[in-house]
């Protein structure tokens, strides 16, 4: 195979990554639409779950608090400290949940949390705990943000119902139940001063954490995940809010929740989000084909792999590392890091790259197969990071933001935002498309620590 028809075909394939100016324009439009569709009523392509949080924080907010967080494979329990300044000081630690309490029962699962709450407790709040001790468990003393990251239906500030569980759990018992009062019921009998007060998502954790410490007056609009996976959360008038039943008495007076809009399931249909044949080949190896279908063009659980795919391909047609046999047949065996470390080279002859190949694949390489690479890889993530500047722009224009607001700013959490080289730049080009010249007014910042602090944040206002 020549060198050049290596590059054509390299090339081409990226090509088949790009996204115009108009298609960007038309997926924030539908993302536009179906948002819209989802606060009327239940039931429909977005969820648009309410998260009953009614306020967020300023950065004068004060207190300590105790958080935990049940993602995929780690518990993390931490106690913040909000200074009232817009910082905090953070203590945590981190377990592993053994895997059989991923599938025994409620009560095994929520009393090993319980008890790391406890052991956490015992270790670092050890003099005020003292203090406490043998005080009836109704003088909660601790008020607990509990960051929960798998579908529930929420239906106050603390009362969820697991809806299902997903990412390896399988704890029959607990679904239908609601988590915050599994873990209360196991806090008790521990006889913890600890009051369970906001269940949480990571989306509504990195908003709430994003607009504590952001600088000066702004507002934080939206909060953002681009991680394993991709969502966000944003502010809506309660009014907007068709579905929720305004007249409830403790909806009366407030004037915004903050919403999760599980954007990860944006365009199942594929109406208009792009599609090659990797896409669809990968779609076919996870265990909900058809489903997630924006979050799988976007998120680090998936990049690595639509990488592995096309490179696949290119060595079964022969044009890439024809001098070895049967590499990357191992499905998800490249990690979306090395998408990043890759667009990080810009050495003349992809020294970088060169290495990366060789050691994470076991592969030599040449220099156009190097270029190659480089050119597939670009493709990919310049893809992802222009799906989420659509999406964002989306709710930008469906909150008319830029038009009532001076500076909006914007929490996102998340290694794919955090370390992919140039991915915020490539966001606002679709930001800049969707919304005009008012991309300028847009303030994007991390949010640290975003699940932990927005947990504690959750539970003072609640
Ligand atoms: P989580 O989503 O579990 O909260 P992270 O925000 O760290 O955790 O996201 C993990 C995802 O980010 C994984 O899919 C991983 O492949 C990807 N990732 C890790 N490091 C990088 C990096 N340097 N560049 C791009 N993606 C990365
Ligand atoms: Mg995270």
């Amino acid at each position: 195979m020549t060198t050049s028809s290596l590059l054509e075909e390299a090339t081409s394939i990226s090509k088949q990554f790009d996204i115009s100016k108009d298609q960007l324009v038309g997926i924030s439009e539908e993302f536009i639409r179906l948002t819209d569709l989802g606060l009327k009523s239940d039931g429909m392509p977005m969820t648009m779950i309410p998260s009953y949080v009614t306020g967020v924080p300023n950065g004068t907010e004060k207190g300590t608090f105790l958080a935990v967080d049940l993602g995929g494979t780690n518990f993390r329990v931490c106690s913040i400290h909000l200074n009232g300044d817009g910082t905090f000081d953070l203590l945590q630690t981190k377990s592993v949940i053994p895997r059989s309490l991923m599938v025994g029962t409620a009560k095994e699962l929520f009393s090993f949390l319980a008890k790391k709450v406890d052991e956490f407790i015992r270790t670092h709040l050890e003099e005020k705990f003292n203090e406490e001790l043998g005080h009836p468990v109704n003088e909660h003393i601790y008020k607990l943000g509990f960051t929960f990251s798998f579908p529930v239906n929420q239906t106050a500030i603390n009362r969820g119902t697991l809806i299902r569980w997903t990412k390896g759990f399988d704890v029959a018992d607990a679904v239908g139940k609601d988590v915050c009062l599994l873990l209360q019921h196991e806090l008790d009998l521990l006889k913890l001063p600890v009051h369970v007060a906001a269940l949480v998502n990571d989306t509504v954790g990195t908003l709430m954490s994003r607009s504590y410490s952001s600088p000066g007056e702004s507002v934080t609009l939206l909060g953002v995940i681009l991680g394993t996976g991709t969502n966000g959360a944003y502010v809506e008038s309660v009014a907007a809010v068709d579905k929720l039943d305004n007249s409830a008495a403790a909806l009366a007076d407030k004037s915004i929740m903050v919403i999760n809009t599980e954007w990860g399931s944006f365009d199942n249909d594929m109406k208009v989000l792009p599609r090659t044949s990797w896409d669809d080949a990968v779609d076919l190896e996870t265990p909900n084909p058809g489903y997630q279908m924006f979050e799988k063009r976007v998120s680090g659980m998936f990049l690595g792999e639509i990488l592995r795919r096309v490179l696949l391909e290119l060595h079964e047609k022969g044009y890439l590392f024809p001098r070895s046999s049967a590499p990357l047949t191992t499905a998800w065996s490249l990690d979306t890091s090395i998408l990043s470390r890759v667009e990080a080279d810009s050495t003349p002859d992809l020294v970088a790259v060169k290495s990366i190949v060789e050691t994470d694949l076991g592969l030599p390489t040449t220099l156009p197969e190097r270029q190659a690479v480089k050119l597939i890889v670009e493709g990919i993530g310049k893809r992802s990071a222009l799906l989420a500047g659509a999406v964002i722009g989306g709710i930008l224009v469906h909150l008319k933001a830029c038009q009532s607001n001076p500076v909006v700013d914007i929490g996102v959490d998340g290694s794919v935002f955090e370390f992919y080289p140039g991915y915020e730049d490539l966001m606002r080009v679709a930001l800049k498309d969707v919304i005009g010249e008012d991309e300028s007014k847009i303030r994007i910042g991390i949010a640290k620590d975003g699940s932990g602090v927005g947990a504690a944040l959750c539970a003072l206002v609640a």
